[in-house]
Formats: structure tokens, C-alpha cells, sequence
């Protein structure tokens, strides 16, 4: 079987203290001892030594929301708050084939093994996101989506989506990634696709997903029946003559009504517009959120309030969202500007303490990730008998000497372009601007002509 010892100048397994002058052994697809170098060496004198030298070995970034076929998409749909967004997003991907945003997901898919992140979970309408994901050697959960705001309509979509499930679940036999199923959001799900929704994830113990109290236009919408979602959206997605009554109440109660918190494995998308009775009832009913910081802010849907989070005990990791959103799938520049952001708008100095240090932020990144897709046994630290998912980030470029601290270089300085080795279950799918298992070139070349169908 395959061994090798990993070594460098700092060794971040996230579940211990950091080690300096660290190492790991891998062994096939495990990590078999993390420890100090010297020791490790002395101990394991036959072993392959690959040495990183100035850098950071540290697990994959686990990724808590992506849309991979998206990424063709980056910087095409810029300066726009959500809603009118999400409409211009909508009426160009009309322009897309299936080809095209094969070829996006796979761009999507290199620039995600490309930043360190070992572990996406990514919502799609195709199963685009999942070959790329599987090509690119990926590991996480690819959840199936399904929406309508037409009744009528419910059963029908809900049988595409199960033989879809189905499907997708041989397809990624062997490989570490799970299918789940993503009902969209309470703008473009009929009450009943949710129930349908929560019956089909129960009875096949399916991981599920949702986009949820995003933005005020999705409060609104929920709660007063009113905002541009009520409106220009709905019509824009055929669904002008159905009827939509305001609910009265706030977007996590509303899917609350209808059964979806049931569901063991689910996760929750943004969560920004949240009281505490809402992050009350997210909490009783141990539903994840991914927290999705840069991508809030860049889209005018507000700030996530993670010290609610943090205090009544939600299992909160970080989501890039889709570079059509975002720009880049970068996790380093997620955990500085959610820091960054929850800094600057926190009026108790104490939280800065207790919640808003670099440690916290690589935490929500990788274990806590883990957790809230019931992965964290498998991966999300560096421990014997886990998972090999590991990432190498380069601490000698400029920018980033002299270094003192490892966690501060991770989340002040660094960025994507730093992430010098990706592997994924022992097997190294980046590596120093090499991709194994993808033509680079030929991937990069598509992303321009794809991209041309959206000029305009
Ligand atoms: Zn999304």
C-alpha cells in the first residue's frame, strides 16, 4: 500500500495544537500519525519523505456551498443587489447547453481542488456538477435540486428528481460522494414540494439542502407577500397566475409548516435574515447552516448573526457559493471577510474574544463543515484513521514573510493561489499549477467560448 510522509513547518490538525516542524502519515487513503518531524523520521526511516518546507499542512477545506456549473458565470452579473441578480443569472443561463455547463462545472471543479478545498456540497439541476465533481476527484455531497411554485406540478418533478437520484447514486458508486436532494427556496418551492421533499430524504435517509432567509426580498416575499420575488420574478418564471398569499411569518418559521426540519441531514443556506426565535428553532431541530459571508455581503443580503449562532449551539460551516455570485472559490478570502465583516459590525467588544479569531474561522472551515454534513468521524481534521484530505499552503511567497503565526497567515494573508497540494483520500489531485486528472488548458479554453454566450 502506499505511504508517505508529509512534512513541513507547521502541521494544523485542527482537532490538537498546532505542531512546528510537524508531520503526517499517510498510508493508501488514511492518515495513519500526525507528530513532530524529527520523531516521526526516527520512527518511520524507510519512508517516501515529501517535504513542503515554509507551509501549512492542513485538512481540506470542507466547502458548505457551491454550484460548480455555475463558475463560466464569474463576474458576468456584477454590481447587482439579490434579486436582480438572481434575474439576470436566470435569463442568461437560458442561453446555455448541456455542454456548456458541463464544461463550466469542470471549471468549477479545478479552481475548487485548485484552493484546498477537499469537500463540496454542491446543489445542481444536472448532473453536471457531479461528473465534474467526480473527475476532479472531489469528495461530498452533490444534492439534487428540485423547485416549482405550480401544485399541479409537484408530483412530477418530484419523480424526475428521485430517478435522477437514483442515477446519480450508481454513477458515483466507489467514489466519497453522497447524492442528496436540494428543494430550492420557500420563493420557488410549493408548500407541498417541501412535505414531498422531507418524505423522500426521511424514507431514503437522503442528506438534504435549502437556500433559506437569504435575502429581505425572500422575507419580504415570505412574509408580506411582497418584493420583487411576488413580482418581476414570478413572472419571469411562468408563475404570474398563481396565487401567493403573505404567510405572516419569517422564512424559517414558514418551512418549518411544512415538515422540511425533519429531516435528519439538512442544511440550511444562508440564514441571514434570522431573529433569535428563528435560530431557536433551527437549533431544536439540528439543522446545519452554511454561512456563506462574502457572498451575503457582495449581493446586499445582509450579515449573518454568528454570535446567535455560536450561542445557541448551531453547527455552522463556510460556503463560497458560485462564482457567479462570488468571483472566486476561495476559502481563505471566506473566512477573512466573514471575519472582517462580523468585526466591523459587532457592538460587543467581548465577541472579538470569544468568537472572531483566525482559530475559530479555520474551524468553521474544516470541522465544523464536517459536522454539518455528518462527515466530521471521516474528515475535517488531521487524525489517525480519518480520511487523507489534505492541503498544503505555502507560507514563503512576499506577502506572506515573516510569518509568526500559522492561523493568522491562514486567514489574514493568504489566498487560493498559496494552496501548493491538494489531496483527497491519499491521492493528490493539485499539485503546483498541475492538475492530474484535468486538461487545464483545454478547460480554460471552453470557459472563454461559453462564456461568450453570455456577453450582452
Ligand atoms: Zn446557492
Amino acid at each position: 500500500m502506499r505511504e508517505m510522509l508529509l512534512c513541513a513547518k507547521y502541521v494544523i490538525p485542527v482537532s490538537a495544537p498546532h505542531i512546528d516542524d510537524g508531520a503526517v502519515l499517510v498510508r493508501g487513503d488514511r492518515i495513519v500519525e500526525v507528530g513532530a518531524r524529527a520523531e516521526m523520521i526516527a520512527a518511520h526511516p524507510s519512508e517516501t519523505i515529501r517535504d513542503f518546507g515554509l507551509a501549512v499542512l492542513m485538512p481540506g477545506f470542507v466547502d458548505l456551498h457551491t454550484h460548480l456549473e455555475y463558475a463560466v458565470f464569474r463576474g458576468a452579473v456584477d454590481d447587482m443587489p439579490y434579486t436582480a441578480w438572481k434575474m439576470q443569472v436566470q435569463a442568461k443561463g437560458s442561453r446555455l447547453g448541456p455542454k456548456d455547463w458541463r464544461d463550466s462545472a469542470v471549471l468549477g471543479a479545478m479552481e475548487t481542488v485548485r484552493s484546498g478545498i477537499t469537500t463540496i456540497a454542491d446543489i445542481t439541476r444536472l448532473d453536471h456538477s457531479l461528473a465534474a465533481a467526480k473527475q476532479a476527484g472531489l469528495s461530498g455531497v452533490v444534492y439534487r435540486e428540485v423547485q416549482t411554485m405550480d401544485k399541479t406540478k409537484v408530483a412530477e418533478r418530484m419523480k424526475a428528481a428521485e430517478a435522477d437520484i437514483d442515477a446519480w447514486t450508481c454513477a458515483v458508486a466507489g467514489s466519497p460522494i453522497e447524492v442528496g436532494l436540494a428543494p430550492h427556496s420557500p420563493y420557488t418551492c410549493h408548500p407541498t414540494l417541501f412535505q414531498a421533499a422531507a418524505e423522500l430524504a426521511i424514507a431514503r435517509d437522503l442528506p438534504a439542502a435549502i437556500h433559506l432567509a437569504g435575502s429581505r426580498d425572500e422575507y419580504d416575499f415570505v412574509r408580506y407577500g411582497s418584493s420583487n420575488l411576488a413580482q418581476d420574478f414570478r413572472e419571469e418564471s411562468g408563475w404570474r397566475d398563481l396565487a401567493w398569499l403573505p404567510t405572516g411569518v419569517s422564512p424559517v418559521r414558514y418551512v418549518l409548516q411544512w415538515g422540511l426540519f425533519k429531516v435528519p441531514r439538512l442544511l440550511a443556506v444562508h440564514c441571514v435574515q434570522v431573529d433569535e426565535a428563528d435560530v431557536e428553532v433551527l437549533a431544536e431541530n439540528h439543522v446545519a447552516v452554511a454561512h456563506c459571508p462574502r457572498c451575503n455581503a457582495k449581493l446586499g443580503m445582509g450579515i449573518a448573526p454568528l454570535p446567535l449562532f455560536f450561542e445557541h449551539g448551531l453547527t455552522v460551516g463556510i460556503g463560497t457559493d458560485s462564482p457567479a455570485s462570488n468571483n472566486t472559490v476561495d476559502p481563505f478570502d471566506e473566512m477573512r471577510i466573514g471575519l472582517l465583516l462580523q468585526r466591523g459590525s459587532t457592538r460587543d467588544e467581548r465577541d472579538f474574544f470569544r468568537y472572531f479569531t483566525a482559530r475559530t474561522f479555520i474551524r468553521l472551515a474544516t470541522i465544523h463543515g464536517a459536522r454539518a454534513l455528518g462527515l466530521e468521524d471521516e474528515i475535517g481534521s488531521l487524525e489517525p484513521g480519518k480520511r487523507a484530505d489534505i492541503v498544503a499552503v505555502d507560507l514563503s511567497a512576499s506577502h506572506m514573510v515573516p510569518t509568526a503565526d500559522p492561523y493568522s497567515a491562514l486567514v489574514h494573508t493568504a489566498n487560493q493561489e498559496n494552496v501548493s497540494m491538494t489531496m483527497v483520500a491519499g491521492r493528490v489531485v493539485y499539485q503546483d499549477g498541475s492538475h492530474p486528472t484535468l486538461d487545464a488548458e483545454r478547460v480554460l479554453a471552453r470557459a472563454h467560448e461559453v462564456r461568450a454566450k453570455l456577453r450582452g
